[in-house]
């Protein structure tokens, strides 16, 4: 299992120049990529080299025609000093769905995991270790086989860049403000929602947009099909407690079948609190707020964790969730999953790799 990896070190650190004191999210990376290339029907050439540029001609057709995917994970440095990952083999099965759907070939088993592991540890120093704050791995697959035809390409990159970061939504207790997207749709039964790929994203921008301009953080997803049902956000699944139940969206292939969703839905179960996945319409939505059987919602994806919704405007009108701030449940579920990342809680889950720590921990 990557037998051959070559690691090659920087000569230059650029760990000096971060602002550790105030981190955002993905806006510096750290010294290394792991980096490996499909060709003539095989993976190889496994690197771990300085973080920078990869050559490639514009006449790449991935550049073109989106054949990317792509796959978002975290490592923690815990209270303890130790390094932990949170489920990097569901990120692994996800990814391998990803590339199935297009047309990308898969890495063969354990790769992804063995490669992020020999990563994080040769750029340790990065993981930072303040509260929310943790070492963001971006995996990247794509085609990079030049042509112009519209067809899979035969020669494809595969790479991993890290980034410290801090949680994504920054608004200390104020909940994240959504917009429902009425008019534009992010995906389509039969189309690509299901996969983490760049053609989601695009179409989502113009979209996110708006919103912003009207005043919201983020869109709100309705199915494509009848613009009724709740789908998701840009990248976190939704849920809402209604009374003493929780509901969210199904996985029905246009929407990201979220590790953080998956793992929550686990958490939910084992302390016996009813949880449905199923249809849910905006009017029930709507109207749940009004009558108050909406107590909370909240988002859930890696970058942001378990994100307080605050507010859902809709058809130019406003609806208020609970007192606009984080819900009981889900800061007790933000309190959970972090606890069990940061190593404060024991892992009954199999949900944690632990990584051996071989040099200092940076700043405190
Ligand atoms: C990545 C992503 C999510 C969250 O998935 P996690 O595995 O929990 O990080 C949700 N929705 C979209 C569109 C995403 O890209």
């Amino acid at each position: 299992m990557l037998s051959q990896l070559r690691v090659e070190r920087t000569s230059v650190s650029r760990w000096s120049q971060v602002d550790w004191g105030s981190l955002g999210f993905g806006g510096v990376y750290a010294d290394h990529m792991f980096t490996l290339e499909y060709r003539d029907n095989a993976w190889g050439n496994p690197q771990i080299r300085p973080y920078g540029p990869v050559p490639m001609a514009p006449g790449v057709a991935s550049l073109h025609y989106g054949q990317t995917v792509f796959e978002g994970l975290k490592a923690f440095r815990g209270v303890d000093g130790v390094i932990r990952l949170f489920r990097p083999d569901a990120n692994a099965r996800r990814l391998a769905e990803s590339c199935q759907r297009l047309c990308m070939p898969p890495l063969p088993d354990g790769w992804f995991e063995a490669a992020i592991e020999a990563l994080v540890a040769v750029d340790q120093a990065w993981i930072p270790c303040g509260a929310g704050e943790s070492l963001y791995i971006r995996p990247l697959m794509i085609g990079i086989e030049e042509h112009l035809e519209v067809r899979p390409s035969r020669e494809f990159l595969f790479v991993i860049m890290t980034a410290p970061a801090r949680i994504y939504f920054k608004n200390e207790g104020q909940g994240v403000a959504l917009q429902v997207q009425e008019h534009y749709t992010r995906a389509a039964p039969g189309g690509t929602g299901f996969a983490k790929t760049a053609g989601n994203y695009a179409a989502s921008l113009l979209p996110g947009q708006c919103s912003n301009a009207a005043g919201y953080d983020q869109a709100l997803w309705l199915d494509g099909v009848e613009h009724r049902y709740i789908e998701e956000v840009g990248q976190m699944n939704i849920f809402f407690r209604f009374a003493d139940t929780v509901v969210t969206p199904p996985l029905r292939g246009t929407i990201l079948p979220g590790v953080t969703r998956d793992s929550i839905l686990t958490l939910l179960a084992e302390q016996g609190i009813a949880c449905e996945q199923r249809l849910l319409s905006i009017d029930e939505v709507t109207a749940g707020i009004e009558s108050g059987l909406v107590r909370e919602a909240f988002g859930a994806g890696t970058a942001s964790v378990v994100a307080p919704i605050g507010r859902i405007g809709y058809q130019g009108r406003d609806y208020r969730i609970g007192n606009g701030g984080t819900g009981e449940l889900t800061a007790q579920l933000f309190n959970q999953l972090t606890a069990l990342q940061y190593g404060e809680t024991p892992d009954s889950h199999g949900w944690i790799r632990q990584m051996a720590v071989t040099e200092a921990s940076p700043v405190d």
